[in-house]
């Protein structure tokens, strides 16, 4: 690093935040000193790996050539490239073979693990436990991290209410309270405290804004939302990201409002740089530069450009527009050069806070990366979180937990043996049919005799990295001796949902419904043998109505990583009472979407007794959910009373203690998620019905019982008000407390300021 002047200019200097320089701003003044126009804007184009590096002059696939751009540093990231050996050829090149010999930071999609996989992020949303959320980051930033990677694309903390969205997989669900914990959890997790240690790798908070608010659950679809949703629903999991302190932010596919995310002013200078301080730098969405083309934007890709940097929009993923354009456009004046340095200024800081240019080759150890990616203690924490994020929907004739022994199991249906699909959609480094299957699991309870039959096929073809996969809907051979082992049985278990690539980036569905021939089976099965036991596999809530009313035992086991079949074995039989609870709402009817626990009142009132046709609600369904947020059983059961409050009333800089008793009322020793809300009765701007403020897990033996006290003071009731202000106002407040968002007990209070 011999070729870096680190000579300390001006004393008084203070960077954006205006607090004093640190040595990384110093040393990052000094780099950007000595580097010339073009060297900054390579600083911000960032290349792929996967396939051959073209840019801004096409190699046409001549491999001599395929590195040239990294000679001449055009290229301050690289994504898609794997593995320490790649890495570090690549590195190599940036830092032995370009001028200044900057390092490249080596940017993956580490969604949920890596080669060892945890569930999908909503589903570990369901656990509602921040250690193991945070645990499971930081074990996807240990393999990442010993495989050359320094740069993950995650957490997604893009909020939604829409489960068409074949992204909700990829994020906390629908709540902003639980969604901006888990944002939080997430990045520490990733980042650590300490992010020049060789396990811990950059963040990035995505999509900024509102990508989860797609018109029709449509990916990618333009997205239209009002000001007090924006700052109140769809901001705060983004803020808790700056608060965190992660390094990066993604901006999004979607125009908002009419504006595309990516050249969007608002956004990012005005209210991610200035107004929250954010010091780090963004990142565009893969080729969402040149988007703005075609959204009708920009006329061409070097307005593109011009709008994307003014916008602050800081490296270029995949659109190659900065490096064609940002020389000119500063050369004819169109943008100043010092948007050019903020960009570079905030990339290079990142670099300097992974030590990357203390030691461009710390993320390549070949050894750690033998003995860290897939290790035994990987796996085990993964198993822990699996069995954590499984929800109990339904648990009726005390089918469940199934007895050890004596009993004569049917498993029947396609997911039951699948090992790709518990894996889910965004996990590109793992290999694929590495899960543990249900069947795998469940045999390994030898006691009892598992009887397996598919039934029907879900998909023709393989289940792999596919975007088209036909469902099968014509193939019913295997339908007969599914029958028949089922007839045989004491219960069957069958194992029905989606597959693994059914949802995630590109995967909207309009029916929510089992796909394929799923529904039919289960029918028939429920036909021969009432004593059904439904594991749902799927990456969104589904629309399960049928299977409400009539199957006693339900089970969400979305899709769990590696370690799926051992998971639910073990809350089958017991070994783990289920405690998750659901983050996002299970409609009845696709629609009703969106259909979510916190939303507001309609002035139409409903009163009771009287057949009003007037009111808001559809001719045809009700209006309430299948199953609503925050909702999960346990083996056992509990009891929630004598909700009391430590006075009525409080002011500015006072506070209110909220307790009640939780009791374990059922047989099993279990843990329950207590969850509060409030409703401000009236705002400045209306406010929903109920809004999640805190939540506990409580732990209890058969018969014990335990006082939970929640405190709440202004913080807890502040929101974005009619005047343009984060405050609470005076008034009166509802408060709620239970086991999901349909809570029992119910008091109040006043405040005023
Ligand atoms: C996705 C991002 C992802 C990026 C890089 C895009 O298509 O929207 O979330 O990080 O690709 O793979």
């Amino acid at each position: 690093t011999s070729f870096l002047l680190f000579s300390c200019q001006k004393k008084e200097q203070v960077n954006s935040t205006n607090k004093p320089l640190t040595e990384i701003d110093k040393k990052v003044d000094s780099l950007l000193s000595i580097m010339t126009l073009q060297e900054k804007i390579g600083q911000m184009n960032q290349y792929n790996g996967f396939w051959d590096v073209t840019g801004p002059t096409p190699t046409n696939g001549d491999a001599a050539k395929k590195y040239e751009h990294l000679k001449s540093g055009w290229v301050g990231s690289m994504l898609n490239v794997t593995g320490v050996e790649e890495v570090r050829k690549v590195q190599k090149i940036a830092v032995e073979e370009s001028r200044l010999g900057i390092p490249l930071i080596i940017g993956f999609d580490v969604i949920h693990g890596y080669k060892t996989t945890s569930p999908i992020p909503l589903a570990e949303a369901a656990s509602w436990d921040m250690e193991a959320i945070k645990k499971s980051a930081e074990v996807a930033a240990d393999e990442a991290s010993a495989s050359g990677i320094n740069w993950t694309f995650a957490p997604m903390v893009d909020i939604s209410r829409d489960a068409r969205w074949g992204r909700v997989m990829e994020g906390a669900g629908e709540d902003t309270f639980l969604g901006s914990k888990i944002a939080y959890a997430r990045i520490k997790g990733f980042q650590g405290n300490d992010l020049s240690k060789n396990n811990t790798i950059a963040a990035c908070a995505k999509h900024f804004a509102g990508y989860g608010f797609a018109e029709a659950g449509r990916d990618y679809n333009t997205v239209d939302v009002g000001l007090s949703t924006l700052r109140n629903v769809i901001f705060p999991p983004f803020k808790a990201s700056v608060e965190a302190d992660v390094k990066t932010f993604m901006n999004s596919f979607n125009e908002l409002n009419g504006i595309p995310a990516t050249g969007n002013k608002f956004l990012q200078r005005d209210i991610l740089k200035n107004e929250w301080n954010f010091n780090g730098f963004v990142v565009s969405d893969w080729g969402s530069i040149s988007e703005m083309i075609v959204h009708g934007y920009s006329s061409n890709g070097k307005e593109a450009a011009q709008q994307a940097v003014t916008a602050g929009s800081d490296m270029d993923m995949e659109s190659y527009l900065y490096v064609k354009n940002l020389e000119q456009l500063v050369k004819e004046d169109k943008i100043d050069e010092s948007l050019i340095d903020d960009a570079a200024r905030r990339i290079l800081k990142v670099k300097f806070e992974l030590g990357l240019f203390d030691d461009p080759y710390r993320y390549c150890d070949t050894e750690r990366e033998s003995k860290v990616v897939g290790s035994s203690e990987n796996r085990k924490a993964v198993l822990d979180i699996a069995k954590k994020s499984i929800v109990l929907l339904k648990n009726e004739k005390q089918l469940l937990p199934l007895k050890k022994e004596g009993l004569k199991i049917a498993l029947i249906g396609p997911l039951a043996n699948d090992k790709n699909s518990p894996l889910g959609s965004w996990r590109l480094a793992a290999d694929d049919n590495s899960a543990i299957s249900v069947l795998e699991g469940l045999q390994k309870y030898n006691s009892n005799k598992i009887n397996f039959t598919k039934g029907v096929e879900l998909v023709e073809g393989n289940t792999a990295f596919v975007f088209e996969t036909k469902i099968n809907k014509s193939n019913k051979q295997g339908m007969d001796k599914a029958l028949a082992n089922a007839k045989n049985a004491d219960v069957v278990v069958m194992v029905l949902g989606e597959y693994g690539y059914q949802s995630g980036e590109g995967r909207s569905r309009a029916s929510l419904d089992l796909p394929g021939l799923q529904q039919e089976l289960l029918e028939k099965v429920f036909a021969v043998n009432k004593n059904i036991v439904l594991v749902l596999m799927n990456g969104r809530p589904l629309t399960i109505n049928w299977a409400d009313k009539n199957i006693p035992a339900i089970l969400e086991a979305w899709h769990l990583g590696t370690e799926s079949g051992n998971a639910i074995a073990q809350v089958l039989y017991g070994d783990y009472n289920p405690s998750g609870k659901l983050p996002m709402t299970f409609p009845r009817n696709v629609g009703q979407i969106p259909v979510y626990y916190n939303y507001k009142n309609t002035g139409r009132p409903v009163i009771p007794g009287e057949n009003l046709v007037f009111w808001t609600h559809y001719i045809d369904e009700v209006n309430t959910p299948l199953y609503p947020f925050g909702h999960g059983l346990s083996y056992t059961t509990f009891k929630y009373e004598n909700l009391r409050l430590s006075k009525s009333e409080f002011g500015s800089g006072q506070s209110i203690d909220v307790s009640f008793t939780l009791t374990n009322t059922g047989k099993y020793e279990g843990k329950e998620v207590v969850q509060l809300y409030i409703r401000d009765l009236v705002g400045s701007v209306t406010r929903p019905v109920r809004e999640l403020k805190n939540f506990e897990m409580v732990s209890l033996k058969p018969g014990e019982s335990k006082t939970v006290t929640f405190k709440i003071d202004e913080e807890t009731i502040q929101f974005y008000t009619a005047n343009n202000k984060w405050e609470a106002e005076s008034g009166e407040f509802k408060v709620f407390v239970g086991g999901s968002s349909y809570t029992t007990l119910e008091s109040s209070f006043s405040f005023n300021k």
